[in-house]
């Protein structure tokens, strides 16, 4: 036997007993004759006494950090007690000891705040997850995990394995590809998801499928983007929109529950992309807190049926203004006092490259109610107030203003509007609040350089090709020619118009699952695919397979996944989901710790028909 007891197990009730422990030398602390080591498993620490009876045998055989350790001996009651961990009411008084396997010095000290930098812990990740911080939130995953598995389980969801080597499925992103031996120049794509899939489960009858599967998207990676990541896939058959709002809100408020213990008995909140995009700027706003945007001057996009401020901040000769073609204002509850230096400060900020603006525009509503703002030249008190009252704020509120070109202003003020919750302390890290965004577009416009025939204009999935119109608007995809003839005015085109049936879970701003309901009818599919600029013969060679399907039976059905590391991420209180990841990827895509990607050497090459390297150019 290895061990009667864990680090982590023993207390008082135990003491008198004899007990074997194995674990890792924490520390070690010499007192005179008599020598302190902490033993640290997984479950916890233990410490033991060395007696002076053992000096010898410590002489001739040293122990050292991060040691595995072997000891026998007696539980009993500490005089030095120590409240901070579970076990520290009780010692080992060590009789016997072994060394299991010795180490060399760890290149970082194996505490809660370690001396290692991040490349150095990942190079030695193995050592990282020794950590209590890393331990931690791998355990965060598996309980978010074994909390969704056992859900889905309940409500009759099969966990259906898909294969990874298969041709494309589209997800918005590049595929990683795999050279096939036995067919000589071919290659094998890596799912970005197994969206074809469960979509082709459906039509074989398994109608509530499940997966907790990797996803492989070849991205240029942005902060916190993983090459290959994880997802909670799901689909169901014989489903409408509201089926799986409810299912799925199920799903997460379960994990709330088991992983957190919150009760989250709330309505989950929901939005329509249109108004998430002008209250908010973005399509996965944070709503912990309130801080709509106001929009004072209407864009020329999508935003039809909304409000026009225009007339309150044109025609002052402020050419910024003038010439933006949108201005958003955003209210900072509660800061007119702010100083000079703190708004110098919110100027520069927007100024990052990251954020990109030119400047920024404040105006001040005092207690007192008056006004004073940085374009006083221009606008005078009442043209002030009056937008103050557009922005809906109060004596005592500041109010932020940006302008520019519409996407930029809009991600911009967005991200404003964080910083200043952040700073104003209104993103408070244990409030979850959920929100489904509801109503996307179904098609983006795009612009795309053909060789010899310069620019075209032509429609992108804004989800995926698989994801419906919403029922009313499918006869308004079956009727329109896709084409675009006038680029510049490509929102007059019907496309414009179609709402996708698609649906966006929102936790506390980040996205953490999306889904949609799916075409089943091939007809419908296939002039979706007509729409992204697929011809019939490359509608067959790619997705034959799903056509074909359609013509089979197939059941009205729809799904959603979750992204499970981001998920884990937010619930563990953490921006980055690399430290929810057992051996993930650096920034540019590396395993430090494997050296991978790497070379292959070139018998591998030649039997997978690839050219060596050497020969290359
Ligand atoms: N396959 C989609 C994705 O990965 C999710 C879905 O539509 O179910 O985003």
């Amino acid at each position: 036997m290895f061990r009667s007891n864990t680090c982590g197990e023993l207390r008082l009730s135990n003491a008198g007993q004899t007990v074997t422990l194995a674990g890792w030398v924490q520390t070690i602390r010499k007192f005179g004759s008599i020598t302190f080591i902490d033993l640290r498993d997984r479950y916890g620490i233990t410490q033991l006494l060395f007696s002076e009876s053992l000096n010898e045998q410590l002489e001739a055989t040293p122990l050292g950090r991060e040691f595995v350790l072997q000891v026998t001996g007696t539980v009993s009651e500490r005089t030095n007690k120590n409240n901070q961990i579970p076990t520290g009411d009780i010692e080992i008084l060590v009789n016997s000891f072994k060394i299991l396997n010795k180490s060399a010095t760890p290149p970082f000290t194996i505490q809660d705040d370690t001396d290692g930098g991040d490349d150095l812990r990942m190079k030695y990740r193995y050592l990282d997850l020794r950590r209590n911080p890393l331990r931690k939130n791998l355990e965060l995953r598996y309980a978010v995990g074994r909390s969704a598995r056992n859900y889905l389980h309940e409500q009759q969801f099969m966990d259906i394995e898909t294969p990874f080597l298969i041709k494309s499925t589209p997800e918005g992103a590049r595929d990683f590809v795999v050279p096939s031996r036995m067919n000589a120049g071919q290659f094998y794509a890596l799912p970005q998801s197994p969206q074809t899939f469960k979509q082709l489960l459906m039509v074989s009858g398994y109608d509530r499928y499940y997966q907790v599967v990797k996803c492989f998207r070849d991205e240029d990676l942005r902060a916190d983007r993983q090459p290959e990541f994880t997802q909670i896939d799901c689909e169901m058959a014989f489903v409408e929109q509201e089926d799986i709002l409810q299912m799925f809100e199920g799903l997460i408020k379960r994990i709330f529950k088991d992983v957190k213990q919150i009760d989250y008995t709330e309505t989950v909140a929901r939005m329509s992309w249109e108004d998430a995009m002008w209250l908010y700027g973005n399509d996965k706003p944070d709503i912990r807190f309130d801080m709509k945007l106001c929009n004072l001057k209407k864009p020329g996009t999508v935003f039809l049926q909304k409000e026009d401020h225009s007339a309150l901040v044109n025609g002052v000769d402020f050419k910024v203004f003038d010439e933006a073609e949108t201005v958003l204002a955003v209210v900072a509850p509660g800061c007119s006092e702010y100083s000079r230096k703190q708004t110098d400060e919110l100027t520069e900020w927007v100024k990052r490259p990251q954020i990109g603006m030119k400047g920024l525009v404040w105006i001040k509503y005092n207690t007192d109610g008056t006004l004073k703002s940085s374009v006083d030249k221009f606008y005078n008190e009442d043209r002030l107030r009056a937008i103050a009252d557009a922005s809906q704020a109060k004596p005592g509120d500041l109010i932020l203003i940006l302008a520019g070109q519409e996407e930029r202003t809009r991600k911009a003020i967005s991200e404003l509007r964080l910083h200043l919750a952040d700073s104003l302390g209104m993103r408070k890290p244990d409030e979850f609040k959920l929100l489904w965004v509801l109503d996307f577009p179904l098609f983006e416009y795009a612009e795309e350089e053909l060789e010899g025939k310069g620019t075209i204009g032509r429609w992108v999935a804004r989800h995926h090709p698989f994801t419906a119109p919403k029922p009313d608007h499918i006869s308004i995809m079956i009727e329109n020619d896709p084409v675009i003839r006038d680029r510049d005015n490509y929102l007059a085109h019907p496309y414009s118009g179609i709402k996708a049936n698609a649906y966006d879970l929102v936790l506390n701003g980040n996205e953490i699952g999306g889904g949609s309901i799916r075409i089943y009818q091939r007809e419908l599919q296939e002039k979706m695919f007509a729409a992204l600029g697929m011809d019939a013969h490359e509608q067959q060679e790619k997705f034959g397979f799903l056509l074909g399907a359609f013509e089979y039976g197939a059941p009205p059905h729809g799904g959603i996944a979750f992204g499970f590391d981001r998920l884990c991420a937010i619930l563990g209180g953490s921006e980055s989901i690399r430290d929810f990841i057992a051996f993930p990827k650096n920034n540019s895509g590396r395993d430090v710790m494997l050296d991978a990607p790497g070379e292959i050497d070139e018998k591998q090459l030649k039997e997978l028909f690839i050219q060596s390297t050497a020969d290359r150019p």
